[in-house]
């Protein structure tokens, strides 16, 4: 079947083309939606671009930073003030993956992709939808959780606090094949302390439901705890009770139950 390119100026544009035509598919970077398009995918005739520079806008240097949807792992990676966002940009595929996957497709790769979607889930990120009637703004976590419902809706961009103590920000991906397979499971977590005690953690899995999802019991278990073995004990115990983690070709769900605990002391108590 012919497949039809329209490249729009505006973002705006981008949205009412894909709110007006039920055939048309968004396509950023084109990982999934190449090979989408390789295996022959007749659910879409014809294919959304942009050009809009805001697209691919880093925006980094104040207290709140904000990633264009169309902003690619390598494009994170050269930057100097997204270091904490280093490992989660780094475990996405290899090098040629990373030259094209943007942060806004990430936010739609489905299970056991979204790493970097799992890192801006920690980090409480809010996500600007696009439309032809101008842009809106939802929290990331409603998107994820209603994106296999409903109208799919573009990104436009994803912004969150800077850190105020990069130290506090974590990411660990657990995979079969190094460096580069997909995730059994992926952890991150923002973990401000007060007088040496979690105080507001925040923690993502990802991996271990259809989309990324947040560990609100582990989140309360760390609430006022030490980073210390006995002080993570319960939050390590809450682990295995989060999400609902399908069963595919790298881990079943049984297994993913299993080491999520150990991955995330690991991660909590800063063990390699
Ligand atoms: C070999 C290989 C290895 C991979 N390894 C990993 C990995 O380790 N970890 C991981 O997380 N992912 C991995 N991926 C998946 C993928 O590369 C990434 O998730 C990437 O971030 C997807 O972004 P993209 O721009 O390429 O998406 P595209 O292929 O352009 O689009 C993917 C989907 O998202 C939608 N979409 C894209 N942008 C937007 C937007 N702005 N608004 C609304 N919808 C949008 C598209 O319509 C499409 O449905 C891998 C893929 C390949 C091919």
């Amino acid at each position: 079947m012919p497949l039809e390119v329209r490249t729009t100026a505006t973002l705006a544009e981008a949205a009412s083309l894909l709110q007006s035509e039920r055939a048309a598919r968004f396509m950023a970077g084109g990982t999934l939606m190449m090979r989408a398009v390789n295996e022959g995918d007749v659910s879409f005739s014809t294919i959304v671009r942009t050009s809009d520079p805001a697209f691919v806008r880093v925006r980094a240097a104040g207290g709140r930073i904000e990633l264009g949807a169309g902003v690619t792992m390598a494009q994170v990676l050269a930057s100097r003030e997204l270091a904490f966002l280093h490992p989660a940009a780094r475990a996405v595929g290899g090098p040629a993956v990373r030259t094209m996957a943007t942060v806004g497709g990430n936010l739609f790769a489905a299970h056991p992709y979204g790493d970097f979607a799992t890192a801006l889930l920690a980090l409480d990120a809010r996500v600007q939808l696009a439309s032809g009637f101008g842009a809106r703004e939802v929290p990331l976590e409603d998107l994820l959780r209603g994106r296999e419902r409903g109208p799919r809706q573009l990104v436009a961009a994803v912004s969150f606090e800077r850190p105020a103590d990069p130290a506090a920000f974590r990411f660990r991906k657990m995979t079969r094949t190094h460096p580069k397979g997909p995730a059994v499971l992926t952890i991150a977590a923002w973990l401000p302390t007060s007088g040496g005690r979690v105080s507001g953690a925040r923690v993502a899995f990802g991996a271990m439901a259809p989309f990324p999802i947040r560990a609100r019991a582990v989140e309360r278990a760390l609430e006022g705890r030490l980073l210390s073995a006995e002080g993570v004990a319960p939050a390590v115990a809450a682990a295995a009770r989060e999400g609902d983690p399908p069963t595919d070709p790298i881990a079943s769900a049984w297994y993913r139950q299993r080491v999520v605990g150990v991955v995330l002391r690991r991660l909590l108590l800063g063990e390699l």
